[in-house]
C-alpha cells in the first residue's frame, strides 16, 4: 500500500516521540507462558488489567495448561472468572480454545496468525498481543486505545481494526510495530483519554490533526 511521504514522515516522528515518552510500555497482564497470556487477554475484554491480574493470580494456581483448562468443568471456570464480566462467553472461549490447542496443536500455542485465528474466541487483537508480548514478533495491537488514537492522529481513516492495522503497518517499519502499539496504549490511558484528551500535555500535539478539536469539545460540554 503506497502512503504519501509526508504522512510517513509524520507517523515516524509520532512513533519516535511516543516510544521515547513511554520507553517501558508493555503489556500489563501477568503471565508466565504464551498460553497464560492468551487466557488473560481473553479475560481482559471490557475489563481492567488489574482485575484480570487478580483473577488469574488464583485461576492459574488451579489450571495453567491447555490440558487442564480443557478438562475444567465450565461452571467452575465461570465462577473463577465471573468478576471479569461477560463470563459465560469468556469461559466458553477459554475452554474451546484450550480444547482445540490440545486436539489440533499438540497443546502448543501457535505462532502464525492463520493458526491463531482458528482458535475459538481469538481474534487478531488477541493474537497480536501474544505475538508481540510473548514471542517478541512485530505486531500491531488494535485495541480500543490504538483505534481511537490512530484515528485522532490521522494515521488512518478506517474504522475496522484489520484495516487500521494494515494502514499503520504500511506507515512504520516493522521493528517499531510492537513498541508503538504499547506506547499508544499507555498514551491513551495517560493523556489521550476517550472523553477528555489532555492535548496541552501531549508530546504529539503539534503533529496531531485532532488537537484543535478538543478545547471546543470541552467548552461545549460546559467543563
Ligand atoms: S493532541 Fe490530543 S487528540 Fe491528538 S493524540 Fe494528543 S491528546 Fe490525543
Amino acid at each position: 500500500m503506497a502512503m504519501p511521504q509526508a504522512l510517513r514522515d509524520r507517523a515516524a516522528e509520532i512513533c519516535r516521540r511516543l516510544i521515547k515518552e513511554y520507553p517501558d510500555a508493555t503489556c500489563r497482564l501477568n503471565f508466565t507462558t504464551p498460553f497464560e497470556l492468551i487466557v488473560a487477554t481473553i479475560l481482559s475484554a471490557q475489563c481492567t488489567d488489574d482485575r484480570v491480574n487478580k483473577v488469574t493470580a488464583d485461576l492459574f494456581k488451579k489450571a495453567h495448561t491447555p490440558e487442564q483448562f480443557a478438562k475444567m468443568p465450565i461452571e467452575e471456570l465461570e465462577k473463577a472468572i465471573r468478576s471479569t464480566g461477560f463470563y459465560h462467553n469468556k469461559a466458553k472461549s477459554v475452554r474451546g480454545m484450550s480444547q482445540m490447542l490440545v486436539k489440533d496443536f499438540g497443546g502448543r500455542v501457535p505462532v502464525n496468525m492463520e493458526d491463531f485465528l482458528k482458535l475459538p474466541g481469538v481474534a487478531r487483537k488477541t493474537a497480536n498481543v501474544v505475538r508481540a508480548t510473548a514471542y517478541d514478533l512485530p505486531a500491531i495491537i488494535t485495541d480500543t486505545h490504538f483505534i481511537r488514537l490512530s484515528q485522532r492522529l490521522g494515521l488512518t481513516e478506517n474504522e475496522r481494526p484489520e484495516k487500521i492495522e494494515q494502514d499503520v503497518m504500511a506507515l512504520l517499519p516493522e521493528e517499531h510495530w510492537s513498541k508503538f502499539s504499547h506506547a499508544i496504549l499507555f498514551h491513551g490511558r495517560a493523556v489521550c483519554a476517550a472523553r477528555k484528551p489532555a492535548c496541552d500535555k501531549c508530546v504529539a500535539g503539534d503533529l496531531c490533526p485532532s488537537a484543535f478539536k478538543f478545547p471546543h469539545f470541552e467548552k461545549s460540554k460546559g467543563s
